[in-house]
């Protein structure tokens, strides 16, 4: 039964969410928790891009949500929809108000399909796909793919895994090699940036990827438009300070410049990221950036996670503020910083000393059977796990890692991450 006051009320029963109330709850049993999630459903995210090259089983990337609530810990099966943090309150849509000592807010990421113009047409179609949103279509688009331009590309907001969209291309390519089109394919990777990974040696091992699979790499391509009916994609481009962008002939795109800084390109397939942000009851709450690059992002301390205005609220997972990738991985090390700092304040109305460094780590699959584990921290700096660095050179697609995804990690988020055990 739902109390309407909590010790610590978590908002979002995603990774954040679970991983911080099983970890609380385990490291003090008498706080009274709740977990604020409507959903009937939690999903493993990372095993998506496996599930759209048809080495994974979608139905094992889900359980329900009410089975991974830890024991001891309340279930609120109510979406937060107002924050009153003066009063130490949440509101629901449900028309319910919750108090708290502590309030931990980890409620993911929002996909804007209506914020790329043509997207949510473009997805009714049978060429356009996003692991994002359904990865089970992807497969779909790419077994009935004749050969042709196949486009992969991803907005310029922050989105989650910023490397899954460059992975779906990795596994197209030998997905079309094994149906034996890719000698009829242009395939293409499109992106804002100016480069494929920011973190050296991943970066210059991503390169040779790129190289060898005879990817288009195309950098500073924005997508600011989907014609579905054309099947075109218009991109802006977005070098800074540079008006005028040039195509490279020789590469064979159907590709026109139209007026001084828009490319459109023609593709039999595309696969994309949708532009994403906070959720819009984040964005549009006091516990959000008002201004500034980090605009609607909830706005936290990036080592201690606390709020910067309101002491007792921390945040953790895509929907905070943090200069790094927004991964499961990352959470797993901020997990541990929020609820020491928790238990510190309940205990002395301290901080603890546990800080997050920014570690993320994208597991970046360039294959069947091969992946490169990138590990960094705040300003790009490699941070790769000395014990794994010491077996393997994990600055190389390694099969050993392969399997680390395929099999180990889903097993130890189950079975350990959302238990609290690591
Ligand atoms: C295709 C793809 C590939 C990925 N690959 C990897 C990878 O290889 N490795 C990796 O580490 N990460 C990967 N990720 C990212 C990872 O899944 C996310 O970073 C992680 O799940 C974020 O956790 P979270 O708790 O912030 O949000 P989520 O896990 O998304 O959970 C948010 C929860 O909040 C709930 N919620 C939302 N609004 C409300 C509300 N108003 N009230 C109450 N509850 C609410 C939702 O129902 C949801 O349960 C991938 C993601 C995708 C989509």
């Amino acid at each position: 039964m739902a109390h309407s006051h909590y010790d610590v009320l978590i908002i979002g029963g995603g990774t954040g969410g679970i991983m911080t109330a099983a970890q609380l709850h385990r490291k003090d049993n008498k706080l009274r928790i709740a977990v604020m999630d409507p959903s009937k459903d939690h999903w493993y995210q990372p095993a998506w891009t496996l599930v759209a090259a048809g080495t994974f089983d979608m139905k094992d990337t889900r359980r329900d949500e009410a089975s991974v609530i830890p024991p001891g810990v309340d279930h609120v099966k109510e979406y937060a929809a107002t924050f009153e943090p003066e009063a130490n309150t949440v509101r629901t849509r449900e028309g319910n108000a919750y108090t708290y000592g502590h309030l931990v807010v980890a409620p993911g990421i929002q996909m804007n399909i209506d914020d790329l113009p043509g997207l949510r047409e473009a997805l009714q179609t049978d060429h356009v796909c996003s692991n994002y949103i359904d990865p089970e279509k992807t497969l779909r688009v790419m077994k009935a793919f004749k050969g042709g331009v196949a486009v992969f590309t991803q907005p310029s907001t922050p989105i989650k895994c910023g490397g899954a969209p460059q992975k779906a291309a990795y596994m197209a390519d030998e997905f079309f090699r094994k149906s034996g089109v890719r000698t009829k394919t242009k395939l293409v990777f499109a992106t804002p940036g100016s480069m494929i990974f920011g973190v050296q040696p991943f970066r210059a091992a991503l390169e040779d990827v790129i190289r060898k699979k005879e990817i288009i790499f195309k950098a500073f391509y924005d997508p600011v438009r989907i014609d579905p009916v054309k099947k075109e994609i218009h991109f802006k481009w977005s070098k800074p300070g540079d008006n005028h962008c040039a195509l490279t002939e020789e590469q064979g795109l159907p590709e026109k410049i139209e007026g001084e800084r828009t490319i459109v390109m023609k593709y039999d397939m595309l696969h994309l990221a949708p532009p994403q942000s906070a959720p819009d009851f984040v964005r549009n709450s006091p516990l959000s950036y008002a201004e500034g690059p980090n605009k609607g992002w909830l706005e936290v301390d990036i080592h201690t996670l606390q709020h910067t205005r309101y002491v007792n609220i921390f945040g953790l997972g895509d929907a905070a503020a943090l200069p790094t990738a927004k991964t499961g991985a990352a959470i797993r090390k901020q997990a541990p910083v929020v609820v020491a700092n928790i238990l510190q304040r309940i205990k002395d109305g301290a901080l603890s000393k546990n800080e997050y460094s920014g570690y993320s780590s994208c597991p970046l699959v360039t294959g069947y059977g091969k992946m490169l584990l990138a590990e960094f921290k705040y300003d790009n700096v490699r941070d790769s796990d000395p014990l794994l660095s010491r077996l393997f050179d994990t600055g190389k697609p390694l099969w050993s890692m392969w399997v680390l995804k395929k099999y180990m990690l889903p097993w130890l988020y189950w079975n350990r991450m959302l238990k609290g055990a690591m």
